[in-house]
């Protein structure tokens, strides 16, 4: 998630903070203020401090499975901590109703719906997979919806280019699950051929047959290695261990995280996955390993065949073949991992393995790593759905890399949002206020002072050119008319000045009509910038439709 504080901070909402505990950190020491969690993954909860280092004032808001988490595992003291069952509804400080649904992300994570006191209506998703059917569920949101009243969302934009693309959870589930119970499967035939032939009686020759085929072709015996968060997964893991018929073995700190997600009470794989899992190595074919073990993904694809090797060495089970599952979103993110996303590899464990022995006759080890289009984030068509369906006036993306791709995530979804009611409100907003006297007020605020034109200075510069708009072209054709409005310079707005008067003298053309098509009205890109547009696009804009304001605000939306 980005640290931008646009995305961690509900409009209309003095004192509402989202995930927000490295963005407004300092806060959390401001009585009144709200913090919510929306859920346990680290960097979410980065910036809250551990243990009995956090000292409040602040509460933390949260889903009771996220509160079990932040009282066993972050050790946060009990007072700290405020629980809300998914669908109800409760109130912070200044009286703004929030409501927490299922993300559909891991065990105990929310989307915050607000209904801000002053009647606005947000949907912050958090991290969620988007799951169409689950939303339209959600009464309050969808009631909002229908209205036609949701204002903004926060998207979790984590997968936001159409590049991002893998199959419907459920179907990567059912797939990832069979896989393991074929491969576990053949294990059980082994036992059970090797059991059956213990008893029956054999002749000379067919003991010598089967003495030769175990040092020659020994039977295939495999390990299956799941990739997992500390949490998350946990579906994967429950319709693994169905298939297979076998616990599934995890180690101490993902069974504590799993014992705090038992209050999931609605996704039977997260309540019950606890009674599926054993701390024994010993005890299960099927082991979950930390996300990273079985290779990396950035920037592109690298299995760790020698890993995967030494950890079915070490358990001494007699293993020669290991197959390892890295299910993410990243895939399917390139050429590459496409089409490599199996990687194969014979390990000589000979070769590898430091300390102790290697059986003489069994150190080469058949490691294949299966790298697989799964995540708990939406997938690009997901977002899609999702923005179509809520048909929120604004999306807010809340994970990118900088302005540039904030402004890219928001182009990508423009033509879903309620752009019509974005306009209205814009309108309804500035109307009954008076544009030149609300201008005046934001630019005296701003410190935006109309230019003074110098004829000094015109010698010195280049005239502007002022073309009429074409899409894929600027109309700005020098450096300096490419600064924000409010930059405009003496020496700019001079040349300006001259090029308006040499229109007067040439075309005959008043001065009050040349200035309406050639020069921003600097009220007017005042009200837009207050509004939120891009300074030198508002310019842009009013320009292009002579400083019609309605039409250049409609103009700009539909870019
Ligand atoms: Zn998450």
């Amino acid at each position: 998630m980005n640290q931008s504080e646009k995305c961690h901070r509900i409009q209309g909402c003095k004192r509402l903070y989202i995930d927000a505990f490295r963005a407004f950190k300092p806060l959390l020491e401001v009585e009144g203020n709200t913090f919510i969690l929306t859920h346990y993954h680290a960097d979410h909860w980065a910036g809250l401090p551990r243990g009995k280092s956090y000292i409040g004032p602040c509460k933390i808001h949260c889903t009771p499975v996220t509160g079990n988490l932040l009282r066993e595992i972050h050790k946060l003291d009990n007072a700290f901590i405020v629980e809300h069952a998914y669908g109800s509804t409760w109130n912070d400080c200044d009286g703004n109703n929030i409501t927490f649904y299922d993300a559909n992300h891991c065990p105990g994570a929310a989307i915050v719906f607000v209904a801000t006191r002053e009647g606005q209506k947000h949907l912050h998703t958090g991290d969620m997979r988007y799951h169409d059917e689950k939303f339209r569920s959600y009464p309050l949101l969808s009631e909002a919806i229908q209205n036609r009243e949701l204002d903004i969302l926060y998207l979790d934009t984590t997968y936001a280019k159409p590049k991002h693309c893998f199959a419907p959870q459920d179907e990567a589930i059912e797939m990832i699950a069979s896989q393991v119970g074929e491969l576990l499967n053949s294990n059980q035939d082994i036992v059970s051929e090797k059991k059956q032939s213990f008893f029956q009686p054999k002749t000379k020759a067919k003991v010598k047959e089967i003495a030769s085929s175990d040092v020659a072709q020994a039977p295939v015996r495999t390990l299956v290695l799941l990739s997992c968060y500390s949490i998350g997964k946990e579906k994967v893991l429950w319709n693994s261990a169905l298939q297979s018929k076998q616990l599934v073995f995890v180690n101490k700190t993902k069974h504590r995280m799993l014992q705090c997600i038992k209050a999931h009470q609605d996704v039977e794989a997260s309540s019950g996955i606890i009674d599926r899992c054993t701390l024994d190595p010993k005890k299960s074919d099927i082991h979950v390993i930390t996300m990273g073990t079985a290779g990396s993904l950035h920037p592109f694809f690298q299995p760790n065949f020698e890993e995967c090797a030494l950890y079915a060495h070490r358990l001494n089970k007699g293993y020669n073949k290991v197959v390892a599952f890295l299910p993410t979103g990243w895939a399917n993110s390139s050429k590459y991992n496409r089409e490599n996303g199996v990687a194969k590899k014979i390990v000589d464990l000979k070769e590898i393995v430091k300390k102790g022995k290697v059986n003489g006759n069994n150190h080469m080890m058949d490691v294949e790593v299966r790298c697989v289009a799964y995540s708990e984030h939406s997938s690009y068509n997901e977002l899609r759905a999702c923005v179509e369906y809520t048909r929120p006036k604004q999306i807010i993306p809340t994970v990118f890399s900088g302005e540039k791709d904030y402004a890219a995530i928001e182009k990508r979804f423009q033509d879903l949002v309620d752009s019509q009611r974005a306009k209205q409100a814009f309108i309804s907003k500035i109307s009954g206020i008076g544009v030149k006297r609300k201008a005046a007020a934001i630019m005296k605020k701003q410190k935006i002072s109309r230019p003074q034109y110098s004829t000094k200075a015109v010698s010195k510069v280049q005239m502007p050119q002022i073309m009429p708009y074409k899409k894929g072209r600027s109309n700005l054709q020098n450096k300096e008319d490419k600064v924000p409005h409010q930059k405009l310079n003496a020496p700019t707005m001079s040349a300006a000045k001259v090029h308006e008067e040499s229109l007067v003298e040439k075309c005959g053309m008043s001065k009050q009509n040349v200035r309406q098509k050639t020069i921003a009205d600097d009220a007017k890109v005042a009200m837009m910038v207050s509004m939120g547009f891009n300074p030198s696009r508002s310019s842009e804009s009013l320009i292009a439709k002579s400083n019609n304001l309605e039409e250049a605000i409609e103009w700009l939306l539909s870019r």
